[in-house]
């Protein structure tokens, strides 16, 4: 699947707010938004007024950009979480939660999200004892998701898990950090999810 291979920062400043792109970095003064607080590219400093237009893409572009999402699917999973029953902004939230990619991330066996793509890419995660190495599979309730791999990799993880230990890791996943392991308790709700995100003016987005 395709991504957004630009610089990070580059991302965050052009949504003027930190996304939390680069993991541990973005918690220490080399993070370029608190250097530089304004867009990128030439007329970045301008702040130019947005439409209603501008502001429902701009908190679109910024949910993409934290769950590392290209358009295509982004809509697919808006198409999924519309035919759903419930509060669609909520359901499309619970899919970008429960992508297996996020599901290491928030367990802080990756620092940032695309390591965490990585860390399943590679081959080194298996869900209820099978390797899958989809980033988009979504988890579910009582599913088991585990590290399997070599001991080198392991450790890091086990590094990963030491330092990112300030996040607190949501409480539908039950981790066992020691183990490298977790269980999927109950699907995310709007609560677990801690970014300032206004997923109603993505639905008014997709619905004009
Ligand atoms: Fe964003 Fe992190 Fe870069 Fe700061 S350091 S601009 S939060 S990716």
């Amino acid at each position: 699947m395709g991504r957004d291979l630009g610089p990070d920062c580059r991302l965050c400043r052009r949504e003027g707010e930190k996304l939390f792109l680069k993991g541990t970095r973005c918690y220490t003064h080399k993070c370029a938004i608190s250097r530089r607080e304004y867009a990128p590219g030439q007329h970045g400093a301008k702040k130019a007024k947005l439409s209603n237009f501008g502001i429902q893409l701009r908190e679109k572009q910024k949910v993409k950009r934290i769950y590392g999402v290209l358009e295509k699917q982004f809509r697919n999973y808006f198409i999924k979480a519309a035919s759903t029953k419930g509060i669609t902004g909520a359901i499309l939230l619970q899919f970008l939660e429960r992508r297996l990619d996020s599901v290491v991330f928030n367990l802080g066996f990756a620092k940032s999200r695309k390591d965490a793509r990585q860390v399943v890419s590679h081959n080194h995660v298996s869900v209820n004892g099978r390797r899958v190495n989809i980033a988009s599979y979504l988890v579910k309730p009582n599913d088991v998701v585990e590290i399997k791999t070599d001991v080198k990799t392991l450790n890091a993880i086990k590094v990963n898990i030491e330092t990112t230990k300030e996040r607190k890791v949501p409480t539908w996943l039950q981790a066992d950090g020691a183990n490298c392991t977790a269980k999927v308790i109950r699907l995310p709700l709007r609560e677990d999810i801690g970014y300032p995100v206004n997923e109603q003016l993505i639905v008014e987005l997709y619905s004009r």
